[in-house]
Protein backbone atom coordinates (compact mmCIF):
# COMPACT_ATOMS: atom_id res chain seq x y z
CA UNK A 1 0.00 0.00 0.00
CA UNK A 2 1.17 3.30 -1.45
CA UNK A 3 2.34 5.60 1.90
CA UNK A 4 1.32 9.18 1.58
CA UNK A 5 2.22 12.10 4.01
CA UNK A 6 0.19 15.21 4.21
CA UNK A 7 1.27 18.29 5.95
CA UNK A 8 -1.72 20.94 6.89
CA UNK A 9 -4.66 20.33 7.54
CA UNK A 10 -6.79 23.06 5.58
CA UNK A 11 -9.46 22.44 3.21
CA UNK A 12 -6.91 21.11 0.38
CA UNK A 13 -5.07 18.87 2.79
CA UNK A 14 -7.89 17.41 4.57
CA UNK A 15 -10.10 16.73 1.10
CA UNK A 16 -6.71 14.94 -0.51
CA UNK A 17 -6.09 13.24 3.11
CA UNK A 18 -9.65 12.14 3.25
CA UNK A 19 -10.38 11.09 -0.73
CA UNK A 20 -6.72 9.27 -0.81
CA UNK A 21 -8.00 7.51 2.74
CA UNK A 22 -11.09 6.49 0.56
CA UNK A 23 -8.73 5.21 -2.20
CA UNK A 24 -6.81 2.95 -0.03
CA UNK A 25 -4.31 4.30 0.25
CA UNK A 26 -2.00 4.64 3.99
CA UNK A 27 -2.16 8.58 4.60
CA UNK A 28 -0.74 10.59 7.35
CA UNK A 29 -1.84 13.96 8.28
CA UNK A 30 0.45 16.43 10.46
CA UNK A 31 -1.54 19.59 11.70
CA UNK A 32 -0.08 22.11 13.66
CA UNK A 33 -3.43 22.44 15.51
CA UNK A 34 -5.76 19.61 16.90
CA UNK A 35 -9.44 19.60 16.37
CA UNK A 36 -10.84 21.27 19.54
CA UNK A 37 -7.77 24.00 19.08
CA UNK A 38 -9.14 25.03 15.59
CA UNK A 39 -12.88 24.64 16.72
CA UNK A 40 -12.39 27.40 19.82
CA UNK A 41 -9.94 29.30 17.68
CA UNK A 42 -10.01 32.41 15.59
CA UNK A 43 -11.97 32.48 12.42
CA UNK A 44 -9.61 32.29 8.88
CA UNK A 45 -11.38 33.14 6.26
CA UNK A 46 -14.52 33.90 5.27
CA UNK A 47 -14.53 30.87 2.69
CA UNK A 48 -17.75 31.04 0.46
CA UNK A 49 -16.97 28.12 -2.05
CA UNK A 50 -18.97 27.64 -5.54
CA UNK A 51 -21.00 24.91 -6.81
CA UNK A 52 -18.06 23.34 -8.49
CA UNK A 53 -16.29 23.09 -5.61
CA UNK A 54 -18.73 22.06 -3.48
CA UNK A 55 -19.02 19.44 -5.91
CA UNK A 56 -15.82 17.68 -5.30
CA UNK A 57 -16.86 17.76 -1.79
CA UNK A 58 -20.04 15.91 -2.54
CA UNK A 59 -18.53 13.80 -4.77
CA UNK A 60 -16.40 12.36 -1.74
CA UNK A 61 -19.30 12.44 0.13
CA UNK A 62 -17.93 15.10 2.85
CA UNK A 63 -20.61 17.57 2.66
CA UNK A 64 -21.58 17.06 5.93
CA UNK A 65 -22.78 21.10 6.93
CA UNK A 66 -24.86 21.04 3.29
CA UNK A 67 -28.37 20.99 5.30
CA UNK A 68 -27.32 23.38 7.88
CA UNK A 69 -25.42 25.81 6.01
CA UNK A 70 -27.47 29.10 4.25
CA UNK A 71 -27.55 28.42 0.19
CA UNK A 72 -26.23 31.41 -1.44
CA UNK A 73 -28.28 31.86 -4.63
CA UNK A 74 -27.29 34.59 -5.94
CA UNK A 75 -23.78 37.43 -6.20
CA UNK A 76 -24.52 40.88 -6.18
CA UNK A 77 -22.24 44.26 -6.97
CA UNK A 78 -22.92 47.57 -5.72
CA UNK A 79 -20.69 50.64 -6.49
CA UNK A 80 -20.36 53.44 -3.68
CA UNK A 81 -20.79 56.97 -5.94
CA UNK A 82 -18.66 60.05 -3.99
CA UNK A 83 -22.09 61.10 -2.32
CA UNK A 84 -22.04 57.38 -0.82
CA UNK A 85 -25.26 56.78 -2.49
CA UNK A 86 -25.21 53.41 -5.13
CA UNK A 87 -24.13 54.04 -8.92
CA UNK A 88 -24.42 50.55 -9.59
CA UNK A 89 -26.43 47.85 -7.78
CA UNK A 90 -27.79 44.16 -9.11
CA UNK A 91 -27.73 41.30 -8.07
CA UNK A 92 -27.00 38.21 -10.21
CA UNK A 93 -28.70 34.66 -10.13
CA UNK A 94 -25.98 31.59 -9.11
CA UNK A 95 -27.07 28.51 -11.63
CA UNK A 96 -25.86 26.81 -8.85
CA UNK A 97 -25.58 27.81 -4.61
CA UNK A 98 -22.83 29.07 -3.04
CA UNK A 99 -22.15 28.03 0.50
CA UNK A 100 -19.56 29.11 3.50
CA UNK A 101 -19.28 26.93 6.70
CA UNK A 102 -16.89 28.17 8.72
CA UNK A 103 -13.53 26.08 8.53
CA UNK A 104 -13.35 25.91 11.92
CA UNK A 105 -16.72 23.46 11.69
CA UNK A 106 -15.08 22.20 8.68
CA UNK A 107 -11.87 20.79 9.85
CA UNK A 108 -12.21 20.10 12.93
CA UNK A 109 -15.27 18.19 11.91
CA UNK A 110 -13.23 16.50 8.71
CA UNK A 111 -10.09 16.23 11.23
CA UNK A 112 -12.33 13.81 13.27
CA UNK A 113 -13.32 11.94 10.16
CA UNK A 114 -10.31 11.49 9.33
CA UNK A 115 -8.73 9.73 12.28
CA UNK A 116 -12.69 7.53 12.89
CA UNK A 117 -11.87 5.92 9.55
CA UNK A 118 -8.30 4.58 10.85
CA UNK A 119 -6.61 7.91 9.28
CA UNK A 120 -3.34 8.54 11.07
CA UNK A 121 -3.18 11.52 12.59
CA UNK A 122 0.01 13.85 14.32
CA UNK A 123 0.06 16.52 16.03
CA UNK A 124 2.69 18.58 14.99
CA UNK A 125 4.08 21.85 13.54
CA UNK A 126 6.53 20.20 10.90
CA UNK A 127 9.63 22.12 10.30
CA UNK A 128 11.87 21.56 6.88
CA UNK A 129 14.01 18.76 9.18
CA UNK A 130 10.94 16.81 9.83
CA UNK A 131 10.22 16.76 6.34
CA UNK A 132 14.07 15.73 5.48
CA UNK A 133 13.56 12.97 7.23
CA UNK A 134 9.81 12.10 6.26
CA UNK A 135 10.75 12.14 2.21
CA UNK A 136 12.57 8.71 2.69
CA UNK A 137 10.03 7.17 4.20
CA UNK A 138 7.26 8.05 2.58
CA UNK A 139 6.33 7.06 -1.12
CA UNK A 140 5.16 11.04 -1.59
CA UNK A 141 5.29 14.12 1.01
CA UNK A 142 2.85 16.80 -0.09
CA UNK A 143 2.57 20.18 1.76
CA UNK A 144 -0.68 22.01 2.65
CA UNK A 145 0.62 24.25 4.92
CA UNK A 146 -1.20 27.07 3.68
CA UNK A 147 0.75 30.86 4.08
CA UNK A 148 3.06 29.39 6.76
CA UNK A 149 6.40 29.57 7.15
CA UNK A 150 7.32 26.28 5.12
CA UNK A 151 6.17 28.15 1.77
CA UNK A 152 10.04 29.52 1.92
CA UNK A 153 11.07 25.72 0.50
CA UNK A 154 9.05 26.81 -2.65
CA UNK A 155 10.78 29.81 -4.89
CA UNK A 156 8.32 32.47 -5.48
CA UNK A 157 7.27 32.51 -9.59
CA UNK A 158 8.05 35.87 -10.43
CA UNK A 159 7.21 35.53 -14.33
CA UNK A 160 3.36 34.79 -12.22
CA UNK A 161 3.39 36.87 -9.28
CA UNK A 162 3.26 40.50 -10.47
CA UNK A 163 2.56 41.89 -7.00
CA UNK A 164 5.46 41.82 -4.27
CA UNK A 165 3.47 43.37 -1.69
CA UNK A 166 0.10 42.94 0.21
CA UNK A 167 -2.30 44.81 -2.11
CA UNK A 168 -5.50 44.77 0.29
CA UNK A 169 -5.87 45.03 4.04
CA UNK A 170 -8.07 42.47 5.18
CA UNK A 171 -10.48 42.63 8.12
CA UNK A 172 -13.29 40.04 9.16
CA UNK A 173 -16.11 40.16 11.76
CA UNK A 174 -18.75 37.26 12.11
CA UNK A 175 -21.84 38.64 13.45
CA UNK A 176 -25.30 37.44 14.36
CA UNK A 177 -27.97 39.94 14.28
CA UNK A 178 -27.61 41.09 10.67
CA UNK A 179 -31.00 41.86 8.51
CA UNK A 180 -31.92 40.98 5.04
CA UNK A 181 -30.69 43.06 2.40
CA UNK A 182 -34.52 45.13 1.70
CA UNK A 183 -34.24 44.59 -1.86
CA UNK A 184 -34.06 40.82 -2.05
CA UNK A 185 -35.25 39.55 1.43
CA UNK A 186 -36.48 36.43 -0.18
CA UNK A 187 -33.07 34.85 -0.91
CA UNK A 188 -29.28 34.88 0.37
CA UNK A 189 -26.80 36.30 -1.69
CA UNK A 190 -22.93 37.71 -1.21
CA UNK A 191 -22.66 41.24 -1.62
CA UNK A 192 -20.04 42.94 -2.99
CA UNK A 193 -19.56 46.54 -2.43
CA UNK A 194 -16.82 48.39 -4.59
CA UNK A 195 -15.87 51.76 -3.11
CA UNK A 196 -13.35 53.39 -5.74
CA UNK A 197 -10.17 54.29 -4.56
CA UNK A 198 -10.72 52.83 -1.04
CA UNK A 199 -11.52 49.26 -1.12
CA UNK A 200 -14.60 46.65 -1.04
CA UNK A 201 -17.02 45.52 1.60
CA UNK A 202 -18.22 41.72 1.27
CA UNK A 203 -21.34 41.08 3.04
CA UNK A 204 -22.19 37.07 2.94
CA UNK A 205 -24.36 34.24 5.35
CA UNK A 206 -22.19 31.36 6.48
CA UNK A 207 -22.29 28.60 9.07
CA UNK A 208 -20.43 29.27 12.29
CA UNK A 209 -19.96 26.94 15.45
CA UNK A 210 -23.17 29.10 16.64
CA UNK A 211 -25.11 28.24 13.71
CA UNK A 212 -26.04 30.90 10.69
CA UNK A 213 -24.04 34.03 11.24
CA UNK A 214 -22.90 36.35 8.44
CA UNK A 215 -20.00 37.78 7.89
CA UNK A 216 -18.44 41.96 7.24
CA UNK A 217 -15.23 41.33 5.40
CA UNK A 218 -13.35 44.77 4.61
CA UNK A 219 -10.61 44.78 2.00
CA UNK A 220 -8.77 48.19 2.46
CA UNK A 221 -6.06 49.77 -0.02
CA UNK A 222 -2.94 50.17 2.03
CA UNK A 223 -2.05 52.89 3.92
CA UNK A 224 -6.18 54.20 2.89
CA UNK A 225 -9.08 55.40 5.26
CA UNK A 226 -9.81 51.29 5.33
CA UNK A 227 -6.70 50.41 6.45
CA UNK A 228 -6.95 50.63 10.56
CA UNK A 229 -7.52 47.21 11.71
CA UNK A 230 -3.85 46.30 12.48
CA UNK A 231 -3.38 46.57 15.77
CA UNK A 232 -6.67 46.48 17.00
CA UNK A 233 -6.74 43.38 19.77
CA UNK A 234 -9.93 44.18 20.93
CA UNK A 235 -12.72 42.15 18.98
CA UNK A 236 -15.37 44.22 19.98
CA UNK A 237 -12.96 47.42 18.92
CA UNK A 238 -12.84 45.57 16.13
CA UNK A 239 -16.30 45.17 15.35
CA UNK A 240 -17.01 48.93 16.12
CA UNK A 241 -14.27 50.03 13.67
CA UNK A 242 -15.92 47.88 10.97
CA UNK A 243 -19.63 49.28 11.35
CA UNK A 244 -18.19 53.05 11.66
CA UNK A 245 -16.51 52.48 8.05
CA UNK A 246 -19.81 50.87 6.72
CA UNK A 247 -21.71 53.82 7.91
CA UNK A 248 -19.40 56.34 6.25
CA UNK A 249 -18.86 54.10 3.07
CA UNK A 250 -21.89 51.78 2.21
CA UNK A 251 -24.45 53.51 4.43
CA UNK A 252 -26.87 51.05 3.01
CA UNK A 253 -24.89 47.82 4.22
CA UNK A 254 -25.00 49.62 7.96
CA UNK A 255 -28.64 50.26 7.36
CA UNK A 256 -29.48 46.51 8.06
CA UNK A 257 -25.97 46.20 11.04
CA UNK A 258 -27.48 48.59 13.74
CA UNK A 259 -28.07 45.30 15.44
CA UNK A 260 -24.99 43.05 15.32
CA UNK A 261 -23.04 41.34 17.76
CA UNK A 262 -19.81 39.17 17.23
CA UNK A 263 -20.84 35.69 17.44
CA UNK A 264 -17.66 34.53 19.73
CA UNK A 265 -14.49 36.36 20.99
CA UNK A 266 -12.65 34.22 18.07
CA UNK A 267 -15.04 35.86 15.32
CA UNK A 268 -12.82 38.49 13.96
CA UNK A 269 -9.06 37.98 11.85
CA UNK A 270 -7.22 40.94 10.65
CA UNK A 271 -3.72 41.01 8.46
CA UNK A 272 -2.28 41.01 4.95
CA UNK A 273 -0.15 38.68 2.50
CA UNK A 274 1.24 39.50 -1.30
CA UNK A 275 -0.41 37.21 -3.53
CA UNK A 276 1.90 34.64 -4.92
CA UNK A 277 2.80 31.74 -6.99
CA UNK A 278 5.56 29.35 -6.27
CA UNK A 279 7.35 26.64 -8.26
CA UNK A 280 5.32 23.30 -7.02
CA UNK A 281 8.33 21.83 -5.91
CA UNK A 282 10.47 22.00 -2.75
CA UNK A 283 13.71 20.53 -2.57
CA UNK A 284 14.87 19.51 0.72
CA UNK A 285 18.70 19.85 2.04
CA UNK A 286 19.01 16.08 2.18
CA UNK A 287 17.88 15.52 -1.89
CA UNK A 288 14.40 14.84 -0.99
CA UNK A 289 11.53 16.12 -2.88
CA UNK A 290 8.20 17.43 -1.82
CA UNK A 291 5.23 18.21 -3.75
CA UNK A 292 3.11 22.03 -2.58
CA UNK A 293 -0.89 21.92 -2.39
CA UNK A 294 -3.18 25.09 -3.26
CA UNK A 295 -2.23 28.08 -1.20
CA UNK A 296 1.43 27.03 -0.54
CA UNK A 297 1.76 27.10 -4.57
CA UNK A 298 -0.92 29.62 -5.36
CA UNK A 299 -1.68 32.03 -3.02
CA UNK A 300 -4.39 34.63 -4.33
CA UNK A 301 -5.96 37.61 -2.79
CA UNK A 302 -9.34 36.91 -1.22
CA UNK A 303 -11.07 39.56 -3.34
CA UNK A 304 -12.50 36.74 -5.27
CA UNK A 305 -13.06 34.94 -2.87
CA UNK A 306 -11.44 31.92 -4.55
CA UNK A 307 -8.86 30.13 -2.03
CA UNK A 308 -11.15 27.65 -0.91
CA UNK A 309 -12.31 26.96 -4.22
CA UNK A 310 -9.14 26.72 -5.79
CA UNK A 311 -7.66 23.85 -2.44
CA UNK A 312 -10.65 22.16 -3.22
CA UNK A 313 -9.96 22.27 -7.14
CA UNK A 314 -6.21 21.54 -6.45
CA UNK A 315 -7.40 18.86 -3.87
CA UNK A 316 -9.36 17.24 -6.64
CA UNK A 317 -6.83 17.49 -9.45
CA UNK A 318 -3.95 16.37 -7.74
CA UNK A 319 -6.45 13.06 -6.17
CA UNK A 320 -6.54 12.24 -9.82
CA UNK A 321 -3.00 12.59 -10.58
CA UNK A 322 -2.10 10.72 -7.82
CA UNK A 323 -4.68 7.53 -8.17
CA UNK A 324 -4.16 7.62 -11.88
CA UNK A 325 -0.08 7.52 -11.78
CA UNK A 326 -0.65 3.79 -10.01
CA UNK A 327 2.50 2.21 -8.41
CA UNK A 328 5.03 4.17 -10.40
CA UNK A 329 7.85 6.51 -8.14
CA UNK A 330 6.03 10.15 -7.32
CA UNK A 331 9.32 11.22 -9.07
CA UNK A 332 9.88 14.98 -10.27
CA UNK A 333 8.59 14.79 -13.65
CA UNK A 334 5.34 13.86 -12.35
CA UNK A 335 5.25 16.59 -9.79
CA UNK A 336 5.98 19.21 -12.55
CA UNK A 337 3.15 17.69 -14.37
CA UNK A 338 0.80 17.23 -11.72
CA UNK A 339 0.75 20.89 -10.47
CA UNK A 340 0.49 22.09 -14.75
CA UNK A 341 -2.90 20.10 -14.48
CA UNK A 342 -3.58 21.83 -11.54
CA UNK A 343 -2.34 25.55 -12.87
CA UNK A 344 -4.33 25.05 -16.20
CA UNK A 345 -7.89 26.27 -13.46
CA UNK A 346 -5.56 28.04 -11.44
CA UNK A 347 -3.96 30.03 -13.85
CA UNK A 348 -7.76 31.73 -14.44
CA UNK A 349 -8.31 32.65 -11.17
CA UNK A 350 -4.82 34.19 -10.73
CA UNK A 351 -5.15 36.27 -13.77
CA UNK A 352 -8.88 37.59 -12.54
CA UNK A 353 -8.12 38.27 -9.05
CA UNK A 354 -5.17 40.13 -10.01
CA UNK A 355 -6.93 41.83 -12.63
CA UNK A 356 -9.85 42.46 -9.81
CA UNK A 357 -6.93 44.46 -7.61
CA UNK A 358 -5.83 46.43 -10.02
CA UNK A 359 -7.86 50.02 -10.93
CA UNK A 360 -10.79 48.78 -13.46
CA UNK A 361 -9.88 49.85 -17.06
CA UNK A 362 -13.29 51.60 -18.54
CA UNK A 363 -14.42 48.77 -20.41
CA UNK A 364 -14.85 46.56 -17.30
CA UNK A 365 -16.69 49.63 -15.68
CA UNK A 366 -18.82 49.43 -18.41
CA UNK A 367 -19.86 45.86 -18.06
CA UNK A 368 -20.06 46.52 -13.97
CA UNK A 369 -22.05 49.03 -14.52
CA UNK A 370 -24.63 47.13 -17.40
CA UNK A 371 -25.43 44.67 -14.61
CA UNK A 372 -27.92 46.94 -13.57
CA UNK A 373 -29.92 47.08 -17.00
CA UNK A 374 -28.92 43.63 -18.40
CA UNK A 375 -30.08 40.60 -16.23
CA UNK A 376 -27.47 38.72 -18.18
CA UNK A 377 -24.69 40.34 -17.59
CA UNK A 378 -25.11 40.57 -14.32
CA UNK A 379 -26.25 36.61 -14.32
CA UNK A 380 -23.01 36.13 -16.29
CA UNK A 381 -20.53 37.37 -13.91
CA UNK A 382 -21.84 36.08 -10.93
CA UNK A 383 -21.27 32.66 -12.11
CA UNK A 384 -18.21 33.45 -13.49
CA UNK A 385 -16.74 33.17 -9.40
CA UNK A 386 -17.81 29.62 -9.75
CA UNK A 387 -15.53 29.40 -13.03
CA UNK A 388 -13.52 32.26 -13.40
CA UNK A 389 -12.01 31.08 -17.22
CA UNK A 390 -15.12 32.84 -19.02
CA UNK A 391 -14.14 35.76 -18.03
CA UNK A 392 -11.52 35.25 -20.73
CA UNK A 393 -14.43 35.74 -23.12
CA UNK A 394 -16.05 38.81 -21.84
CA UNK A 395 -14.04 40.63 -19.58
CA UNK A 396 -10.31 41.70 -20.30
CA UNK A 397 -10.15 42.83 -23.81
CA UNK A 398 -12.58 46.13 -24.68
CA UNK A 399 -13.53 44.37 -28.06
CA UNK A 400 -14.64 41.15 -26.66
CA UNK A 401 -16.69 42.65 -23.69
CA UNK A 402 -18.35 45.33 -26.50
CA UNK A 403 -19.36 42.47 -28.71
CA UNK A 404 -20.37 40.97 -25.74
CA UNK A 405 -22.45 43.74 -24.17
CA UNK A 406 -23.43 44.26 -27.84
CA UNK A 407 -24.41 40.71 -28.49
CA UNK A 408 -27.02 40.90 -24.91
CA UNK A 409 -28.55 44.41 -25.58
CA UNK A 410 -29.72 43.95 -29.25
CA UNK A 411 -27.23 46.36 -30.26
C1 LIG B 1 -9.80 37.07 5.15
C2 LIG B 1 -9.88 35.94 4.16
C3 LIG B 1 -11.06 35.69 3.49
C4 LIG B 1 -11.13 34.66 2.56
N1 LIG B 1 -12.32 34.43 1.92
C5 LIG B 1 -12.42 33.41 1.02
C6 LIG B 1 -13.66 33.13 0.37
O1 LIG B 1 -14.71 33.76 0.61
N2 LIG B 1 -13.68 32.12 -0.53
C7 LIG B 1 -12.58 31.37 -0.81
O2 LIG B 1 -12.67 30.46 -1.63
N3 LIG B 1 -11.40 31.61 -0.20
C8 LIG B 1 -11.30 32.60 0.71
N4 LIG B 1 -10.11 32.82 1.36
C9 LIG B 1 -8.94 32.00 1.04
C10 LIG B 1 -8.98 30.63 1.69
O3 LIG B 1 -9.28 30.72 3.06
C11 LIG B 1 -7.64 29.92 1.52
O4 LIG B 1 -7.17 30.13 0.23
C12 LIG B 1 -7.77 28.42 1.77
O5 LIG B 1 -8.12 28.19 3.11
C13 LIG B 1 -6.47 27.74 1.44
O6 LIG B 1 -6.54 26.37 1.73
P1 LIG B 1 -5.22 25.55 1.99
O7 LIG B 1 -5.64 24.14 2.20
O8 LIG B 1 -4.22 25.84 0.93
O9 LIG B 1 -4.57 26.17 3.32
P2 LIG B 1 -5.18 26.51 4.74
O10 LIG B 1 -6.66 26.46 4.72
O11 LIG B 1 -4.52 27.78 5.16
O12 LIG B 1 -4.67 25.32 5.67
C14 LIG B 1 -3.33 25.16 6.01
C15 LIG B 1 -3.25 24.41 7.33
O13 LIG B 1 -1.90 24.03 7.58
C16 LIG B 1 -1.58 24.30 8.93
N5 LIG B 1 -0.12 24.47 9.03
C17 LIG B 1 0.61 25.57 8.72
N6 LIG B 1 1.93 25.33 8.93
C18 LIG B 1 2.02 24.05 9.36
C19 LIG B 1 3.10 23.21 9.74
N7 LIG B 1 4.37 23.66 9.69
N8 LIG B 1 2.84 21.96 10.17
C20 LIG B 1 1.57 21.48 10.22
N9 LIG B 1 0.49 22.23 9.87
C21 LIG B 1 0.72 23.48 9.44
C22 LIG B 1 -2.39 25.55 9.24
O14 LIG B 1 -2.59 25.71 10.63
C23 LIG B 1 -3.69 25.24 8.52
O15 LIG B 1 -4.55 24.50 9.32
C24 LIG B 1 -10.00 33.86 2.29
C25 LIG B 1 -8.81 34.09 2.99
C26 LIG B 1 -8.75 35.11 3.92
C27 LIG B 1 -7.45 35.35 4.66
Amino acid sequence: MRKILIVGAGQSGLQLALGLQSEGYEVTLMSNRTADEIRSGRVMSTQCMFHTALQHERDLGINFWESQAPKIEGLGVSVAAPDSTRAVDWVGKLDGYAQSVDQRVKMAGWMETFAQRGGQLVIHGAAVSDLDYFSRTYDLVLVSAGKGELVSMFGRDASRSPYAEPQRALAVAYVHGLGPRPEHPDYDAVRCNLVPGVGELFVMPTFTTSGRADILFWEGVPGGPLDVFQGVKDPSEHLALTLELMEKFTPWEYARATRVELTDAGGTLAGRYAPTVRNPIGRLPGGGLVLGVADVVVANDPITGQGSNSASKCAASYLASITEHGDRPFDEQWMQGTFDRYWETAQHVTKWTNAMLGVPPEHVLNLIGAGGALQPVADRFANGFNDPADFENFFYEPEKAQAYLASVSGA
